[in-house]
């Protein structure tokens, strides 16, 4: 479908500003701002995303926080089901009545963050990867990402409305400062791409900076071979918790799931070749599977 037709038919979408305006004054719907509650008022916008995520009827598509239901809405026009999963409250019989027309949607009332992923996608009797797409609250972007990759549930791509400054962490380099976690954890999963760059003017109520449509492709294959994937998170995540501080000294100071002592530390980046007093915004995804592999391996021999 083509931006004009949804502009033709603009008094049906949720996402306008007449229309968002109009649910907002029948249910005296106050923002929370701690919520990262913006919701999408642009068609164009609205037309993009779901061009992005390339939706059709044999899809399952997880939405996360629908707010009022303007995403909502038109992935289920073209979607087989729509599992959308919101956690403010007051938000859900208002989704319930602005998206009675469609039986193949089904709301869900969590927090996602709290939501055990695997357990979730057997009690919905998912059978086969999913489409996730959200307008992300800002303030949860990256354990959201990290929650959805990092639990192995099967996923098709991740269509999601982000801060600008997320959108380049998620596609920078080593030796930068956007260079972080959320890049090496977005990049060993998928492939990532712009689709849209979207100015604070498409949202009530207006965010301070602006925000991008990213989509993200699962790899077939990931691009490095890593023994054990949880424990090179783990690494990475402690590399970038002190991230001024040498790679030594922020995995034997770290308080996360991997700490390791400094003597083994700079015996294994010696022996990868690596500077001992490097740090971890200089290494690439490359260097940190090498060190995870090192070290699983010599802890598996009771190095450590
Ligand atoms: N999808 C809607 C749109 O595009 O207009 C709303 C997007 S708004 C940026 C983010 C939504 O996420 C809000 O509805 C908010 O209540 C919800 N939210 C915030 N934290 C959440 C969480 N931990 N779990 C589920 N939903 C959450």
């Amino acid at each position: 479908m083509e931006n004009g037709h949804l502009r033709d038919t603009a008094d049906k979408w949720i996402a306008t500003p007449k229309n968002t305006i109009a649910v907002l004054q029948k249910y005296d719907f106050r923002f929370k701002k701690q919520l990262g509650q913006n919701f999408l008022i642009d068609l164009h916008v609205l037309d993009k995303m779901a061009k992005a995520v390339e939706v059709g009827p044999e899809d399952i598509c997880l939405e996360i926080g629908p707010g009022i239901g303007s995403v909502t809405q038109i992935l289920a026009e073209r979607a087989g089901r729509v599992i959308a999963v919101e956690i403010d409250d007051r938000l859900i019989p208002i989704l319930q009545e602005n998206l009675a027309d469609y039986p193949n949607v089904e709301i869900v009332h969590r927090d996602f963050l709290k939501i055990d992923l695997v357990d979730f996608f057997r009690e919905k009797q998912i059978d086969r990867p999913v489409k996730v797409v959200a307008n992300l609250p800002y303030y949860i972007t990256t354990p959201i990402l990290m929650a959805l990759f990092e639990s192995g549930v099967p996923l098709h791509s991740v269509s999601v409305m982000v801060q600008e400054e997320a959108a380049r962490r998620m596609q920078a380099k080593p030796g930068g400062k956007d260079y972080g976690a959320l890049s090496l954890v977005v990049q060993y999963f998928c492939q990532a791409y712009i689709v849209a760059h979207v100015p604070p003017n498409c949202f009530m109520p207006r965010p301070n900076v602006g925000s991008a449509v990213i989509r993200l492709t699962r790899h077939t294959e990931p691009p490095v071979k890593v023994e054990d994937e949880g424990f090179m998170f783990g690494l990475i995540r402690a590399a970038f918790g002190q991230r001024r501080k040498t790679m030594v000294n922020s995995v034997s100071g770290s308080t996360g799931e991997v700490s390791i002592p400094k003597d083994i530390m700079t015996k294994v980046l010696e022996d990868a070749g690596l500077d001992p007093m490097v740090r971890g915004e200089a290494l690439t995804l490359e260097q940190f599977a090498d060190l995870s592999n090192r070290l699983s391996e010599l802890r598996g021999q009771g190095g450590f």
